[in-house]
Formats: structure tokens, C-alpha cells, sequence
């Protein structure tokens, strides 16, 4: 299995919402396709990767560094013993010359080239990614469906309270029974009021209903905060403090007893292990939401898993950030606690196959080669794009 081409585009995934740190006026993202010469059905099969929201377009990083050490790499250097390329090779090739630490956004242009060579490798074996994982790396087990929550809850431009909870209903009517909001972006006392809003959608119960704040408060607001939602017994609370700052995470633990949530803006394992040593997050309760189309690839992805075995961490405490495909086949071929949902936002990229719909917060996966890029057809039309 050789690759023959590797071509890359960069499209808008722009959305008319803000949170409490940015909006996403000009968002965009990197798409990249890897042709190779392995042909199945009649055609040659080709792996397409993309980045998850959050973070623009590497396309500087892809075109100077990334691509072309990839296409660089001599043949026999990138596959494993049976000639299929080897994600782990390719992830070496692709990181040669590149000091440790410092990870930057070169994490996200290895990130997208590592999902298309794991869309193509599947697709190379004839089986969803998920099934493939599970086969290579979970004794066969796969999860039948995928917990999923609906993320949103922005603060749209002129959105009222009733806006909200008309958007929080719809994803009810979706499938869901939890939903994510954001906050920090308003005084707490506002944002005390829309939380309130919104739990009266979800039955009252807390446990449907996380907030997100998007590193946005310091320690005092973080903790002002967390005292006036403890008592609502929220699923989670989500990245109350800057992302990096794992003292003032250890500090918040130390009185919020309710479930944390954060992790989606480490980009590392070594990151992801910081994290865990310095953070005082509870493995028995928080949530860890590293985003693998954000951070390396799965290949890294597999190395924070092991890293979290290694410090009594159950993979069940992963729920990754991004609401895309690639993500969810590893939730379920590797026995996560689920994935994020965008229902709303980041469309096309957002989302999982058409024909596979949610029921009680659950989503089963597709049986098609690959990540099930094919099975989501708005998806499908951007990358098909790239065919020529
Ligand atoms: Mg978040």
C-alpha cells in the first residue's frame, strides 16, 4: 500500500454563535485527502481527515512540514509487516525534525493527516474503523452504540431565554437527553438565570444539563461559580479555569464536589499527563475531553489512553471534544464514555451518519469501510470534491 497523492483544501466552517472566548465569525478548517494505490470496489482507496472545531486551518503547517515528509517517506518505512500502511510509521515520518514540547497547532496538521490514514487503513481491511479498532486493540469488543450529548446552549447574537430553551428542546426532540450550554460570557447572576432556564427543559434534573465556560473565569469567579451551581447537581462543570493551569484546577477540586470536565485544549499526552498529575482531578468522577483530530492523531491518542491506565484512569472518563465521526469510532471501538454532538453547528463536519439517528442519547455506528465519511452525505459532497 503506497500513497500516491496527498491533496488538501481549506473551507469556512464559520457559525453565526459565540462563547465565551471567541466567536466563530472565521472559522475554517483543513480537509486533506490521501490517495494510495490500493484499490477495492474498483477504485483506489483514499483516506480523508479533517480538523475539529476550535482551531483554524493548518494549512501553512500541512503544506511546509507535514505533507511532504509523508509523501517523503520511503514506501517501505510506513507499513507494517503485511505491506498496510502503519499510522504509528506514518506518525513518525511525519514528526522527524521536530523538537519535543512547544506543541503548538503543529498537533492539529498531524492530526488531520492521522485521520485520513486511519480512514484509509480501514478502508484498505474492508471494515469500519471502530470494528477495526476494537479488533487490533480491544480484544474484539466494540460498544454497541455511543453515548452522545447535544453541545450548544451559545450565546447567539439577540438570543433570549426563550431562545434557549426552544434550542434545548429541539435537541430533546433530536434524542437527546443531555444537553451542554455555554457560560462565563454574562454575570453570573445572568447566567445563574438561563441555567435555570434551562434545567426546567431537562425535567429539573441536573444530571441532562452541563455548562461550559471555555477557560474563561480566574480561580475566584470559577469558585463563586461552582458554589452557586453545586447545588443543582450539574452532569458537569467544563474548563471553568485556563485550560493550562493546573494549579487553579487542583485548587477548584479541592471545594467544587461536583463533576469537572476540561482537557479539550491539551494537545499532548505529556499535556493530557500534566493534567493528571497536577490537576487533582478525581478519576472516580471528572471527565476528560482530549480532542484526537486536535492532538496528534489516534496514534498520540493511544498514548494518552495508556498514560490514564497507567495512573488508574478508566478510558470510560474520555468524552472528546469535536462531535465528529472520527472520534466516535474510537468511543466505541475503544470503550470510551462517549462523544460530543453538535446537532446545530459546524455543519458539515459536525454530526454523525444520516441514517443512524440518536434514541436516548445513544448513536450506533454505520457499517461501512472506513470512518463513515461516505454515510454522511453533506460531509461526503465536500470530500468527494477532492477526488478530481
Ligand atoms: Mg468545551
Amino acid at each position: 500500500m503506497r500513497i500516491t497523492a496527498i491533496t488538501d483544501i481549506v473551507v469556512p466552517i464559520a457559525s453565526a454563535i459565540a462563547n465565551a472566548y471567541i466567536d466563530f465569525s472565521t472559522m475554517t478548517a483543513s480537509v486533506v485527502a490521501i490517495h494510495t494505490d490500493v484499490v477495492r470496489d474498483g477504485r483506489p482507496v483514499v483516506g480523508f481527515g479533517f480538523n475539529s472545531n476550535g482551531r483554524y486551518a493548518p494549512q501553512g503547517l500541512l503544506r511546509e512540514r507535514f505533507i511532504p515528509r509523508l509523501k517523503d517517506a520511503k514506501a517501505e518505512d510506513v507499513v507494517d509487516d503485511r505491506g498496510i500502511l502503519d499510522p504509528f510509521k506514518c506518525w513518525a515520518a511525519m514528526m522527524k525534525n521536530e523538537k519535543p514540547g512547544g506543541h503548538g497547532e503543529r498537533s492539529v496538521a498531524v492530526g488531520v493527516l492521522d485521520m485520513a490514514l486511519w480512514d484509509a487503513v480501514a478502508k484498505a481491511e474492508g471494515v469500519p474503523l471502530w470494528r477495526l479498532l476494537a479488533n487490533r486493540y480491544n480484544n474484539g469488543q466494540a460498544d454497541k452504540t455511543a453515548w452522545v450529548y447535544a453541545a450548544g446552549g451559545y450565546y447567539y447574537p439577540q438570543k433570549d431565554i426563550e431562545g434557549l430553551q426552544d434550542e434545548m428542546k429541539y435537541y430533546l426532540d433530536l434524542g437527546y437527553s443531555t444537553v451542554k450550554m455555554k457560560i462565563g460570557g454574562v454575570p453570573l447572576k445572568d447566567d445563574l438565570k438561563r441555567i435555570e432556564a434551562a434545567l426546567k427543559v431537562v425535567g429539573g434534573k441536573g444530571e441532562n444539563l452541563c455548562v461550559d465556560v471555555n477557560g474563561r473565569y480566574d480561580l475566584d469567579e470559577a469558585l463563586a461559580c461552582g458554589d452557586a451551581i453545586a447545588p443543582y447537581g450539574l452532569k458537569w462543570y467544563e474548563e471553568p479555569l485556563d485550560p493550562l493551569d493546573y494549579l487553579l484546577h487542583a485548587a477548584l477540586a479541592t471545594r467544587y464536589r461536583g463533576p469537572l470536565a476540561t482537557g479539550e485544549n491539551l494537545f499532548s499526552m505529556q499535556d493530557a499527563r500534566n493534567l493528571i498529575r497536577h490537576g487533582g482531578l478525581r478519576a472516580d468522577r471528572d471527565w476528560l475531553q482530549f480532542d484526537p483530530a486536535l492532538s496528534y492523531g489516534l496514534v498520540e491518542y493511544m498514548r494518552t489512553l495508556d498514560m490514564l491506565r497507567m495512573h488508574g484512569w478508566s478510558p470510560r472518563r474520555c468524552v472528546p471534544h469535536g462531535g465528529h465521526q472520527f472520534a466516535l469510532n474510537i468511543a466505541v471501538g475503544l470503550g470510551l464514555g462517549g462523544n460530543e454532538s453538535y446537532p446545530q453547528v459546524f455543519a458539515p463536519f459536525g454530526g454523525f451518519a444520516d441514517a443512524c439517528k440518536v434514541v436516548d442519547s445513544r448513536v450506533p455506528m454505520p457499517d461501512v469501510p472506513g470512518i463513515g465519511f461516505e454515510a454522511k452525505n453533506a460531509l461526503y459532497a465536500v470530500m468527494k470534491g477532492m477526488l478530481g
